[in-house]
């Protein structure tokens, strides 16, 4: 319906400009676009006309008919028309394949369908955005007008959509980023490379605080390692075979050549190979926040969510056979503890088993995947089995989450690794004296910081929870005369660990309150002359409003109590 509902949409743009050029216009995962090359500039004032006139078409009811041609034909037909784009797809399409067009009234397009019976289907739908993109996603190509649309089967799913959108705007971490002064990027630096202001950074450190007390409770040892190695390294490890295209350019030290490092994976496996290795040692949980570069291309990048420098929650895990299944399930629920804590409920699992062509014993795999999927049934976890979808190197599980507006999005991966033990020889001393080589898995609970960070933002809207939020109490005298006052119990507060500003400017206190209420201060203690008499606070609360007077150490244990955070 919503491929139909692009047809549509490219009918009506073709009857308001019969000059435009079509590319094509697929669905997406929640609506469609088209991709025209057309003179006049579309802007969101053209979307009225243009949903006038997909109205219209609708109310046509024209069936949509499929025809099947020849190569020779559609060229033909393309040719006449002027359609250069279309010749560019048509010869996409590999010699001895089926061409087909669909016709939905004076609209014909090159397309394999299928689409609804008629345009009369095509229930509730609206245009959302226009871009601009390449031809072909190339740099070097056509910049194409991209009209973004969705259609739903009915106007109230549209209206909940559009209000999800809408939701979504409102929460937009680059915004909320630059509003609430957490974080930026920068022109002068460069794209995709962000910079964690103070109260983005005094967040950063607490999750990284919580993120290493919490591993190191669950048995694992922190890593540091460089941030560039030679380019040795990176044959052996295969990443200047298949992962080239995302790293950046090497530089020549003391004339060895270095590259900057797209994994922290090589430098752990140098630590593994320091020493011998026995069983007695297995297994071994190794973390390292590790910072990489890859290269993305510039067109894809954004915010924090995609970017060109991050820090991974990385660890991996170098067991014996018998330890893969504990291992395994460790990680799974020490995942799912790890998203709970940060207010994340709503849990699905993929599970990516072996592909047609892979590396690695056929029994290890298989090992490898039982020992996944017995994770995911012990937790109680839902999941999709992505059967033949899983890397060469080994099967994985992906976890997503759903954000406070529903939204999912990709977080942790368990993913074993059969190749790189090999390509680095990683043994360890069995009980029969022998040589083996160990399990390894590559995991991640966050993924990046940056993204995690991201997600965060929306997911909260910037209003973080108090053991979060980088600024957590704001005091604000009535007037000058309580601002010593105010000051000394700020004091008394930062020695217990809370995280407080004095607003001492010469502002109103209404002012003062609704700056601490739209920098999303979960609590702003108001002092008058009376509340430092009586050693008393009034206090309010981000969410709650006023929540009256009370005794300084009363406040502390509400706060002390609310700011617990535990895994469970
Ligand atoms: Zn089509
Ligand atoms: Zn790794």
């Amino acid at each position: 319906m919503r491929h139909s509902a692009a047809h549509v949409m490219a009918a009506a743009v073709r009857r308001l400009w019969p000059d435009a050029l079509f590319d094509i216009g697929p669905d997406t995962e929640d609506g469609f676009y088209y991709d025209f090359d057309l003179k006049h500039r579309l802007t969101a004032e053209d979307f009225p006309a243009i949903e006038a006139e997909m109205a219209k078409i609708i109310a046509e009811n024209a069936p949509f008919v499929r025809e099947e041609k020849t190569r020779e034909e559609v060229l033909e037909m393309m040719k006449a028309r002027g359609q250069t784009y279309k010749l560019e797809r048509l010869a996409d399409i590999p010699e001895g394949e089926t061409i087909s067009l669909y016709h939905s009234g004076d609209f014909t397009d090159l397309c394999r369908g299928p689409h609804v019976a008629s345009t009369g289907e095509i229930r509730a739908f609206k245009l959302t955005s226009v871009a601009g993109a390449y031809f072909r996603g190339d740099e070097k190509n056509q910049m194409m007008q991209r009209l973004y649309g969705t259609a739903f089967r009915s106007q109230a799913e549209l209206d909940a959509h559009l209000k999800m959108l809408e939701e979504a705007k409102l929460r937009d971490h680059r915004a909320l980023g630059r509003d609430l002064d957490l974080f930026s990027i920068q022109e002068s630096v460069g794209p995709g490379l962000v910079h964690w202001h103070p109260k983005g950074a005094r967040i950063r450190s607490i999750i990284e605080e919580f993120w290493r007390k919490e591993h190191y409770r669950a048995g694992y040892e922190m890593l540091y390692t460089p941030h560039i190695g030679r380019a040795g390294l990176w044959e052996t490890s295969g990443h200047l075979g298949f992962y080239s295209e995302n790293m950046y350019a090497p530089m020549d030290v003391d004339e060895q050549r270095y590259y900057i490092k797209p994994m922290n994976c090589p430098f752990h496996i140098q630590i593994y190979k320091s020493r011998k290795r026995s069983y007695r040692e297995l297994s071994l949980r190794w973390a390292e926040l590790g910072t990489v570069y890859r290269y993305e291309r510039a067109g894809v990048l954004h915010g924090l969510m995609r970017v060109r420098g991050f820090t991974q929650d990385d660890a991996h895990i170098y067991c014996t056979e018998e330890q893969v299944e504990t291992e395994v399930r460790e990680c799974v629920r020490f995942a799912i503890a790890m998203w709970r804590a940060f207010g994340f409920e709503d849990i699905v699992a993929y599970l990516a088993t072996r592909p047609e062509k892979a590396v690695g014993d056929p029994a290890r795999w298989e090992l490898a995947q039982r020992s996944l999927e017995a994770a995911l049934k012990a937790e109680g976890i839902p999941y999709e089995l992505d059967e033949g979808g899983g890397a060469f190197y080994g099967p994985k599980i992906d976890l997503k989450t759903r954000d406070a507006i529903g939204r999912a999005w990709q977080m942790s991966t368990v993913q074993f690794d059969f190749n790189l033990p090999d390509r680095f020889d990683m043994v360890y001393t069995g009980p029969d004296g022998q040589e083996h080589r160990p399990y390894m898995v590559h995991r991640a609970l966050l993924g990046s910081l940056e993204r995690f960070f991201g997600i965060l933002i929306e997911h909260y809207a910037g209003a973080f929870p108090l053991w979060l939020a980088p600024v957590q109490v704001c005091l604000i005298p009535v007037t000058d005369k309580q601002i010593a006052g105010a000051r000394e119990i700020a004091a008394q507060l930062k020695e217990k660990d809370f995280r407080v500003m004095v607003d001492d400017r010469p502002e109103k206190m209404g002012a003062k309150i609704r700056d601490a209420q739209m920098q999303k201060i979960p609590y702003m203690l108001i002092l008058g002359g009376r509340e430092l008499e009586n050693g008393t606070v009034s206090v309010r609360s981000r969410v709650a409003g006023d929540l009256g007077a009370m005794a300084l150490e009363a406040f502390v244990a509400k706060m002390d109590a609310e700011r617990q955070v535990a895994l469970r």
